[in-house]
């Protein structure tokens, strides 16, 4: 064995190195299969524990192993928290100097690591396999496998050439993983990777610590900076928009309202990126505002929120995006805000976008699958599990658990609008965006509609009976239905697919009514100041939040200090842990989960020395 640990056995490593007492999920069936030299397909939802899923088998096994990872940007940090904890590590890629490469290949040809990161497309170059048949390798990890899936969201051609493992290093075993669940990315990350013979490990996806909620858009970015101000000041959180602009845009207006908040998008330099990436890891309570270019392989433990401002295109996306929240474990918020606009340009981008009708095909069905999810009456985990193969009770952590929508009796409404639609196509030959259908709707004279003489129209004025908002509310959940349909560049309204059995009057259309945008599905705002600012010490008393916060001030100063990310010291789960241990002596410290026995020498007297002079 190369590496200072003394554990040999799995187990043990976890308890030694890592600091944690047991096994979660089927993390040692999966080491187990890959300490003895066998294959693995790993299905686990973000913050499930993959990555002791081949950091101990590289421990156990002879030779180094070679992790594959996308992001180079991450590996520094990746290699950090290993040697935090004492176990050999080193990353191989271009951001470091020749002189510096030579070096950990010559220390990699020697067997002295246990661990080695590498980006794909440098692990496929024939040099690089060349010095990887000279080394002893122990066994390759292929994490964010779904890379591989070409109809996928993540698509990395690179990913393809990793097949030739299989043949190169025959008698290594393989073990690829990720946190996208749909059964054709499974498929495919078997077939492309050649991964015939594994084992696989399909995990529970569920996230029980974050809370699912949907709510109408309204002013989005007031509902957002509410969220951030009752539910999550100072804490960490990541906020999707859809374009550069409303990134930068939403970044802008959030900073100017006190809060910490730093736009992502590929657009902006690589440093740039860069830096707000290591702020994010290093700092507490960074907003990020960014596309979907920011995340994929971020492991940041505590995150407490993820916003959506626009709607993502796929629930694989959303799952995605959503879980990189509350990895650590503790409460977390997923939460977004959408509105009609979201149905009618997500669905005229398909339509005029580029690709194939297949492509299109494709795009639509999983647009209809995040329509429905975002419609849905029950509960959004039953529905976003069950999209992933998984059968779920009702788990009371989602808003509509939480905050029943109520349902209504719509047919007559939908009969009112649709007629509406056919009128002014029939009578006038006119075709109209929803504006002015409201208008005609609702019986409005103003500049729109004065000139045209619409109030001649049968269809004037007959839906007084609800408001304007309303009426959104109603076309949004027809258009998600397919009831009513926008076309074209404006947008226009005709009836859609669905429309036919309901204006005969064969279908019922149960709608939900709109909730209030800032309901609260709880009583977990904490309003008012006071107290610990951080979500994670929500279970503790107010004493013993108290010393948490002294243990996170410590933490901060270490980190700093040490230049690394806070957690890399201790995470919030491990530090409420310390809080509720009370621990007086090193021997009792070592017992709570988190702190191994590197830490434990590194910073046990300190730990103590904070305890002992804030301890309630
Ligand atoms: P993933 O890569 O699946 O998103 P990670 O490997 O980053 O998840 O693990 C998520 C968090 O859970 C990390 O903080 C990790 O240290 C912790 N963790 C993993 N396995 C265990 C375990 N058996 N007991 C306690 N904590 C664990
Ligand atoms: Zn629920």
């Amino acid at each position: 064995m190369t590496s200072t640990v003394s554990a040999t056995t799995a187990l043990g490593v976890l308890q030694e190195v890592f600091g944690y007492d047991a096994f979660r999920g089927e993390q040692d069936q999966i080491i187990d299969q890959v300490v003895g030299g066998g294959d693995a397909v790993v299905l686990m939802p973000t913050g499930g524990g993959k990555s002791l899923c081949y950091q101990i088998p590289a421990i156990l096994r002879e030779g180094t192993g070679v992790v594959v990872s996308p992001l180079i940007a991450l590996m520094a940090d990746q290699v950090a928290a290993l040697e935090a904890v004492g176990v050999r590590a080193a990353y191989l890629n271009s951001t470091l100097e020749p002189y510096e490469a030579q070096e950990v290949e010559r220390q990699l040809l020697a067997g002295e690591f246990d661990l080695v990161y590498m980006a794909p497309e440098r692990l496929i170059l024939p040099r690089t396999i060349d010095l990887l048949k000279r080394s002893r390798i122990g066994l390759f990890a292929i994490d964010e496998a779904h890379c591989v899936a070409q109809w996928g969201h993540d698509f990395r051609p690179d990913y393809l050439g990793l097949s030739v493992l299989a043949d190169a290093f025959p008698g290594v075993p393989r073990i690829a993983l990720t946190a996208t669940a749909t059964r054709e990315t499974h498929r495919e990350i078997t077939e492309r990777l050649r991964l015939e013979d594994a084992q696989h490990f399909v995990s529970n996806f569920d996230r029980p610590n974050i809370q699912y909620r949907i709510e109408p858009k309204d002013h989005a970015k007031d509902q957002l900076l509410h969220l951030i101000r009752t539910e999550h000041e100072g804490e960490a959180g990541i906020v999707y928009c859809m374009s550069r602009k409303s990134v930068e845009s939403t970044a802008a207006w959030l900073a100017d309202r006190g809060v910490d908040a730093v736009p992502y998008h590929a657009g902006l330099d690589a440093t740039v990126r860069r830096d707000t990436q290591v702020r994010f890891l290093r700092e507490e309570g960074i907003v990020v505002v960014a596309t979907i270019a920011f995340g994929m392989g971020i492991d940041k433990p505590d995150v407490r929120f993820v916003a959506h401002l626009d709607l993502p295109k796929s629930i694989e996306g959303y799952y995605q995006e959503t879980g990189r929240a509350g990895r650590d474990g503790m409460p977390a918020t997923a939460w977004m805000a959408y509105g009609l606009g979201d149905v009618v340009n997500q669905r005229r981008m398909i339509d005029q976008g580029e690709g194939s009708d297949l492509h299109k095909r494709n795009a639509r069905s999983h647009l209809d699958a995040m329509l429905a999810l975002c419609e849905t009456t029950t509960c959004r985990r039953v529905q976003l599990l069950r999209y992933f193969g998984q059968d779920s009770e009702l788990c009371g952590n989602c808003d509509t658990c939480l905050n029943p929508p109520k349902v209504w009796d719509a047919t007559v409404p939908a009969q009112k609008l649709l007629s509406t639609l056919i009128r002014l196509q029939r009578e006038r030959g006119e075709q109209f965006g929803s504006g002015k259908v409201f208008d005609v709707l609702l019986g409005r004279t103003n500049d729109r509609t004065s000139v045209s003489r619409h109030q001649e129209l049968s269809v004037w004025g007959i839906g007084q009976d609800l408001s304007e908002r309303e009426w959104r509310s109603v076309l949004r959940q027809l258009l998600a239905r397919r009831v009513v349909e926008a076309v074209g560049d404006f947008g226009v309204l005709v009836p859609g697919p669905e429309a036919g059995p309901v204006l005969r009057g064969e279908e019922t259309v149960e709608l939900a009514v709109d909730r209030a945008p800032t309901a609260r599905g709880n009583g977990r705002a904490r309003g008012g100041g006071g107290g610990a600012r951080s979500r994670a010490a929500d279970s503790l008393g107010t004493a013993d939040k108290e010393v948490f916060e002294a243990l996170r001030e410590w933490r901060t100063s270490v980190a700093k200090e040490k230049q690394i990310p806070p957690y890399m010291v201790f995470s919030d789960a491990t530090l409420v842990g310390i809080v509720e241990a009370h621990p007086a002596t090193t021997a009792q410290l070592s017992g709570v989960s988190g702190v191994g026995a590197k830490k434990l020498e590194e910073y046990g007297d300190a730990v103590l020395e904070v305890l002992a002079t804030t301890g309630p």
